[in-house]
This record gives C-alpha cells, sequence and structure tokens, in this order.
C-alpha cells in the first residue's frame, strides 16, 4: 500500500491551545488527550473542577495556565515555560455580533495578540533550534460581502465586521511568518456548531427556544436576519480538520466548510420541526435591533483543495446537525423538569 503522504510524522510531545475552554478547544484537547498528546491551554482565571455552564467545558487531564491574551507577556512566559510542540490559537472574542460592541477589544485579542504570539513563537523556536507549528483558527469573515459563492483560499479579503477585520490581521501576520520561515497555518473556519455552542450563536439560540418552546416552557422566539445565508457545519468535524492542517507536511491555509448553505429561516424550520412545531411562524418574531450593522448576504466555503490534499470531507450534515443540537437541548430542559 502507498504510504500516507498527507500528514508528516510528527511523535506525540505537548500542544498549548488558546480558547481552550470553548467549543473547538475543548473537542481539541479531547482528541489530542486521547492520542497521548501533553495538554495545555490558556484560561483568563482559575477554572472550577469539573466546570461545564455555557461555553466554557473543563477538560479532565488539561493543564490549565491563567493568563491574557491581550497581555503578550503572561502568554509568553507561558509560552516559554510549557515549550510546546504545537500552538493552536483559537481564542478570541469569538462573536461577530460581540465585536460591534466592542470593536477595540476585538482588535487586540483576536488580532494583535496573534502578532504577539507569532513573534514569541519564533523567538522562541530560534532560542531553542525546536520547531513550533502554529495553527490558527481564521474565519470566512475575511471575506466580508464577497462577490460569489463559494469562496476559497484565493478570494479577496475584505472584512465587514470588527471581527472580520481583527481576524484579516491575524491572517496576514500568520502568512508573513510563514513566509520568514515558521510552520505556520490558517483553518478559514465557516460557522461550526454543536451541543457546545453557547446561546448567544444564532444555532443554539434557536435549538434551546424549540425545545423550550415544544415543552411548553417558553412563549416566543426573537430572531434579526432571518435572511442570511450561512455554511454550518459540525465542530468535531473542524476540530480533525485543524488537527489534520497542522500535521500536514507544508504549512498552508484552508477553506474549512461544508460547502452546502441554509438560511436562518431553514435553520428555524427544521429545528422548530426536530421539536415537533411544524407551524414555526406563529411563535418566531424579527426583532430589527438584533439585526448587525453589516451581514454578509451569503457565506460557503469551497473544501477541494482541503478535500484534494488533507483528505478532509465533512461527515454530518445539516438536517443531522440541527436534530442532535435539538435532542441536547430536549435532554437538559428533561433533566431540568425532573430535578424540579
Ligand atoms: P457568526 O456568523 O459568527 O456571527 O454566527 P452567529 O450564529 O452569531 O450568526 C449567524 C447569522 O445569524 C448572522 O447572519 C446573524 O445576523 C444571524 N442572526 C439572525 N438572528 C440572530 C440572533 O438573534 N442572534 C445571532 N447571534 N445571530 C442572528
Amino acid at each position: 500500500m502507498k504510504p500516507l503522504s498527507k500528514a508528516a510524522a510528527i511523535p506525540v510531545g505537548a500542544a498549548f491551545l488558546t480558547g481552550v475552554t470553548g467549543q473547538d478547544g475543548s473537542y481539541l484537547a479531547e482528541s489530542l488527550l486521547s492520542r497521548g498528546w501533553e495538554v495545555h491551554g490558556l484560561v483568563r482565571h482559575q477554572l472550577l473542577p469539573g466546570a461545564h455552564g455555557d461555553g466554557e467545558t473543563a477538560v479532565e487531564g488539561v493543564e490549565y495556565h491563567v493568563g491574557d491574551l491581550s497581555r503578550p507577556d503572561e502568554v509568553g512566559s507561558i509560552l516559554e515555560s510549557v515549550k510546546p510542540d504545537l500552538i493552536f490559537n483559537l481564542g478570541g472574542i469569538s462573536s461577530v455580533y460581540q465585536s460591534w460592541q466592542h470593536p477595540y477589544d476585538t482588535a487586540l485579542v483576536s488580532g494583535a495578540s496573534v502578532v504577539a504570539m507569532l513573534e514569541t513563537t519564533w523567538q522562541l523556536q530560534q532560542a531553542t533550534g525546536k520547531e513550533i507549528r502554529f495553527l490558527q483558527a481564521s474565519s470566512a469573515e475575511l471575506f466580508g460581502e464577497a462577490e460569489s459563492a463559494p469562496q476559497n483560499e484565493t478570494t479577496p479579503i475584505r472584512p465587514i465586521s470588527p471581527y472580520g477585520a481583527a481576524k484579516a490581521l491575524a491572517h496576514h501576520a500568520v502568512s508573513v511568518y510563514r513566509g520568514r520561515g515558521m510552520f505556520a497555518s490558517s483553518a478559514i473556519l465557516y460557522n461550526h456548531e454543536s451541543v457546545r455552542r453557547p446561546a448567544k450563536f444564532v444555532t443554539r439560540k434557536i435549538t434551546s427556544a424549540a425545545a423550550a418552546i415544544a415543552a411548553g416552557k417558553l412563549d416566543r422566539l426573537s430572531l434579526g436576519n432571518m435572511n442570511a445565508i450561512r455554511d454550518w457545519g459540525w465542530a468535531p468535524d473542524f476540530v480533525d480538520a485543524m488537527d489534520r492542517i497542522i500535521h500536514a507536511v507544508e504549512p498552508d491555509d484552508f477553506v474549512v466548510a461544508t460547502g452546502v448553505s441554509h438560511s436562518v429561516q431553514d435553520f428555524v424550520a427544521a429545528a422548530f420541526k426536530a421539536a415537533g412545531i411544524d407551524d414555526w411562524r406563529a411563535v418566531v418574531d424579527v426583532d430589527e435591533s438584533l439585526a448587525r450593522p453589516t451581514d454578509a448576504a451569503e457565506m460557503r466555503g469551497d473544501i477541494a483543495k482541503i478535500s484534494s490534499k488533507l483528505g478532509w470531507r465533512p461527515s454530518v450534515g445539516f438536517d443531522a446537525l440541527v436534530t442532535a443540537m435539538v435532542r441536547h437541548d430536549q435532554t437538559i430542559l428533561a433533566g431540568e423538569s425532573a430535578q424540579s
């Protein structure tokens, strides 16, 4: 059999993750630990054992380090003590909506901090002579209002939100350091969801409301722009893609998406149907105050490059994703009812 040439043979070592308690960080930490990696994670505050809140998942076996992404000195000294083989930068302000409320903080923690981390990584690599691989969780928001869909790695970078602008700085910085000789890659991630998605994102907001309305525990759901079209994938699939990108033979940028898009309204219809409600229009309102100053009409990624070069394909489609999230929210509600 021909040997698999898509992945480099990297011995198991130490990985450092920012955003480690988030959706992607927690799935990635579990995956790396199960394969024998030592996993270090950056957290803003000391984690309570077993913490499992909205948007924060603690994983047993991870060594957590308290530090702030906006303080390069703190992150730098943690990196110097951990001396990782791999760095996954998944942290920062993850919500486009929040970036409109905190544009400066977004620029700092999702943009400038990445430049600082790349420089620290480069210096550390120079000092120790040991390669450190860097994976940036980049975003489809780079493309803003793209002229066509699907978008690929050559689509012009033209962000239309503070989040996209900060991610664009980080994305460019990754290619600058790659040009300098570092193994630095970007995963251009489209929206990706799971049962660990916090309710500030539209998918979880919809599935938790659909479950609650069906159970008679909530009356109505208010949403902003229901016409937005997004390419929603399954977060564990996307974590697998990031892992393949950092283990590839060469550093590079890859779009990570499903290639299939749906409107927010399609998501609503599918979620309410899964919860047993056919007439979702009777319980869903549009609230203009939830719409954003600018919002790309359609985001859909072209996965030809990652499929052909790294053999990656998504394993979970739209209907399965929506149903899994609704079922999870129904299970949580059933647990709450049993306790009360
Ligand atoms: P984002 O793509 O990272 O901003 O992920 P979101 O899940 O927050 O938003 C996805 C899309 O849903 C965007 O086009 C939003 O404008 C749209 N949307 C419509 N109503 C809402 C809402 O009530 N909350 C959020 N978060 N998004 C909404």
